[in-house]
Order: structure tokens, then sequence, then C-alpha cells
């Protein structure tokens, strides 16, 4: 009945990147949801299982973990839920893309707001109207016409030398790609009105399959030297930092 959740987990030459930052975040959304807490030993079990069975040198580890178990049926039952964890070979992403801006709002004060659930059909519109229009992304303003984030992205911006990001009462997730970025590039956390796509000087994406990727173009807005410099710069740190592996 929609009541799942999901990551998405980086592995690199086999190995999962930032596992732990993924399992809490799955807790997190777990608990929002009502669900039982995921057993992390048991994720971290079939993670290893199945990059053991399917070496690849980068791979999408999908998680996902639905209420319900057994026959279909309406109700959670009393079975708990299910794990699945699947491996998908992926390749690195191209380091600039479009965007577009979607015309409806992302709900900063809903119930799964905040919460990686299974429920992305919106996403899923949005993502494929982005298509049409030769972009890989779409970008959500929510209710009070502020930048929110992507369909699967966090979003960043760069206005006179400094980056800001939405803070999450935006409504946007918490992308762990997006906090390493702002830890280590210094980003900051700030209220901006979707508007600011059209002014900002460098615009770029987040995410665990998108590492840093810069934006030149939103809707018909050609941003002119994609990546930019301080783009060019948080994608240097990135991928120097998280070339070791971050997970405890
Ligand atoms: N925002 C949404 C809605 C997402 O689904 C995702 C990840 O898939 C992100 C942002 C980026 O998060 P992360 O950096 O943890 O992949």
């Amino acid at each position: 009945m929609g009541d799942g959740i999901f990551e998405t987990v980086k592995a690199v030459a086999g190995r999962p990147f930032a596992l732990t930052r993924h399992l809490d975040r799955l807790t997190r959304s777990a608990r929002g949801l009502g669900l039982p807490d995921p057993d992390l030993d048991e994720v971290r079990r079939a993670c290893a299982a199945v990059l053991e069975a399917n070496p690849v040198p980068l791979g999408r580890l999908r998680l996902t973990y639905t209420g319900g178990h057994g026959p279909l049926g309406s109700d959670r039952g009393d079975k708990g839920p299910t794990l699945v964890v699947a491996l998908g070979e992926t390749v690195r992403r191209p380091d600039t893309t479009a965007v577009v801006t979607v015309p409806w709002t992302r709900n900063e004060r809903g119930a799964l707001t905040g919460l990686k659930t299974t429920s992305y059909a919106e996403n899923v519109v949005a993502l494929a109207r982005a298509h049409e229009h030769g972009a890989t992304e779409a970008l959500f303003g929510n209710t009070v016409g502020a930048l929110c984030e992507g369909t699967g992205s966090n979003v960043f911006v760069v206005l006179d030398g400094e980056i800001h990001t939405p803070p999450l009462h935006s409504g946007c997730l918490a992308g762990i790609t997006r906090r390493l970025v702002a830890e280590w590039t210094g980003a900051k956390e700030t209220d901006l009105p979707l508007d600011v796509l059209r002014e900002a000087d460098e615009i770029f994406l987040t995410s665990t399959l998108r590492d840093v990727q810069a934006v030149h173009r939103v809707d018909d807005r050609e941003l002119s030297a994609a990546p930019g410099p301080v783009t060019a710069k948080a994608m240097r740190i990135f991928d120097e930092r998280s070339a070791a592996d971050i997970d405890p």
C-alpha cells in the first residue's frame, strides 16, 4: 500500500559507500512510517552477499523495506516487513546536466516530508516531464515558493562566490551527499526563493549516484560556464574526500 521505504547506496569496487549513514536514514524513515526498525545486521549481511555474488566496478545497491509480508492483502499482517536488496551496475554521471522546474509544489509539512518512501509517484511524473524537455532532473519549490530539491537529488546554488543549499525545513530530503558536500565546502543552509534559479551564478545537484553534478540549463536559461569555478572546486573536493571510505 505504498508503506515502504528505500535507500540507494553506491558501491565502488564492491564496497558500499557511506553505508552507516544510509542505514541511519533507513531507520529514521521506518520510524516515520511506523514500520519496525530494520535489523541492521541483517541489512549489512544482505548487502555484502549481493555485492559478493555480483562483482561490478560501480554499482547501485537498492534496499527496499516494505510493510506487509506474504499473501496479498491490505494490512501489514503479523509477520513484519519485507527486506529486498538488489544490485544494478551503473556508470559515472556526466559532469553537467539540464534541469526543469515543475509547476506544482512539494509540501514541506506533510506526513511523509523528509522520509525516503517508495511513494515517489509525484517524483516519477516530474522526472518524466524533465525527460520530455531533454533534462535529467526536475526541481520542486515548496508551498511558500522556496527552492526545495529535485526528484532524487538536492540542489545547491552559488551566489557571489558562496555556496547555499535549502535547509531541511524547505521539505527536502536529508541527502547524504548534501551533508558531506556542505561539510566539506562550507556551504550554508539558506532559505532561497525558487526564482534564485534565474539569477544564481552556478547551480549544482548532489545525490548518491550523481555525486556533484553541474547544471548547464534551467528551463530556458543557459548557464554560460558549467561547471563554473566554484562547482568545479566542489566536484574536486568531493571526489578527493569521498575516495576514502568514510564508513566507520
Ligand atoms: N532528494 C530526494 C527526493 C532523493 O530521493 C534523494 C536520493 O535519492 C536525494 C535528495 C539525494 O540524497 P542522497 O545524497 O542521500 O542520495
